[in-house]
């Protein structure tokens, strides 16, 4: 007997290893599982409370009203034009990104290294070639033009339609596009033909708030995947949105509701209604956002200053909550003890300091390279809300048990240095 060969994503597998070192009383830092510190708002519990009773099936997009919420909302914090029969709703965003890969038919799909873990395994599950472009650390993980440009240029032409997966605010760096940079791209995107998934699930909290999204400077091809997940802090609820270009084909809308159809038949309806609440553009939604992204901006901050003085390179985040960590300076001092990969590193940071990262190959990263991603929540959001007036002045406070774990890595790696 055969059964498909997929693995538990990674994030999961440590999640689930980490409550087991504390179910035995191990003090263990959290760096590993990128969920929002900050609870959803109250008017959007109260919401969802309200709407237990909602128990239909919904169309398949999604509440009619819920689209118009949604077009409406991202309409005016996004700057361009967007009707309500763009918007698909979903039960979260992975399902979405999933069944956009599958609808694409034959394709191959474009990924930047680092990038999300899921988007591999998706393409692959849909039976698509995957195209990993290298970036640089010196080039902020950023992919170039130019690498773009190549990356085609080395596959043969087959005929595949060119799918790109671009995710900004990016999970695993922090970092996002100017303008600047989106335009360049999208001349080779043009060029090219490729559609994009514009993986926006972070927008609204990049931490100046200056998201640009890619549907603005390339409109014709791309699609824009978003949900309640991070800036709502309702990762379980599960409720995505993807908004399709304005003048996409017809078959494509058919061919995604189609499998939805077939496959999730409709995201909650109680959730939806919450979620008709959430995308509910007034005065306390844009505080919450504001306060979110100022917390965020300061926690990053204090994480990364400290890495740094640690001699661990990361780029200071820009938006979401992640670090990229690049532990190469210490190559020669890992490989002395043993350690080859970033899965070693990973576990023996885990196993001798309590620190849990994930390693940088779950993200597409060479395993050699020691990268690992740091995800910034282990801190009490609700605590951090209410002192956002002084957050700066505070951050050492609020953020004191990831700034303990960091000492804590750091001693590692000066233990590390000096058993040389
Ligand atoms: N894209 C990125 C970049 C993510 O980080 C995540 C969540 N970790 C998702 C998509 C999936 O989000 P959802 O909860 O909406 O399925």
């Amino acid at each position: 007997m055969a059964f498909l060969n997929i693995a538990k994503a990674s994030t999961f597998t440590l999640n689930e290893g980490t409550q087991a070192l504390e179910a035995v009383g191990r003090r263990v830092y959290k760096f590993g599982f990128g969920v929002s510190p900050f609870a959803p708002p109250a008017p959007v519990r109260e919401a969802l409370g309200s709407a237990a009773g909602r128990v239909e099936y919904t169309a398949v997009a999604g509440l009619p009203q819920l689209r118009e919420n949604i077009a409406a909302f991202h309409q005016e914090v996004d700057g361009y034009a967007i009707d309500a029969g763009q918007v698909l709703v979903a039960p979260g965003t992975k399902p979405l990104l999933n069944n956009i890969m599958r609808v694409f038919q034959p394709a191959e799909v474009y990924l930047p290294r680092p990038s999300w873990i899921s988007y591999g395994p998706q393409a692959r599950l849909a039976g698509h070639d995957v195209v990993r472009i290298p970036t640089t650390f010196e080039g902020r993980w950023r992919l170039s033009p130019e690498a773009l440009e190549q990356a085609v240029a080395r596959r043969p032409s087959n005929g595949r339609q060119k799918l790109l997966v671009l995710n900004y605010p990016g999970n695993p760096d922090g970092l996002t596009y100017s303008p600047s940079e989106l335009d360049a791209l999208s001349q080779v995107l043009r060029r090219h033909e490729f559609w994009v998934v514009a993986d926006e699930i972070y927008a609204l909290l990049d931490h100046r708030g200056r998201h640009c999204s890619l549907a603005s400077v390339y409109p014709a091809r791309t699609l824009v995947t978003t949900g309640m997940s991070k800036w709502c802090g309702a990762g379980g609820w599960r409720l995505g949105a993807l908004i399709l270009p304005p003048d996409a084909p017809s078959a494509l809308f058919d061919a995604l509701v189609g499998l939805a159809s077939e496959s999730y038949s409709c995201a909650p309806a109680p959730i939806q209604v919450a979620a008709l609440r959430a995308y509910e553009l007034d005065e306390q939604l844009y505080a919450f956002l504001a306060a979110q992204r100022r917390i965020l901006g300061a926690v990053g901050a204090a994480v990364h200053a400290a890495l740094h003085a640690c001699g661990v390179r990361a780029h200071a985040p820009q938006g979401g909550f992640y670090l990229l960590l690049d532990f190469s300076p210490f190559a020669g001092a890992l490989a002395a003890q043993g350690i080859i990969d970033d899965r070693q590193l990973c576990d023996r940071l885990l196993a001798d300091a309590g620190v849990a990262l994930l390693p940088g190959n779950a993200f597409g990263m060479p395993p050699e390279c020691y990268t690992a991603r740091l995800a910034y929540v282990d801190f009490d959001g609700d605590a951090a809300l209410r002192d956002v007036n002084q957050i700066e002045a505070n951050v050492t406070d609020h953020a004191a048990k990831m700034l303990e774990g960091i000492d804590a890595l750091g001693e590692w790696l000066r233990q590390l240095n000096s058993s040389r």
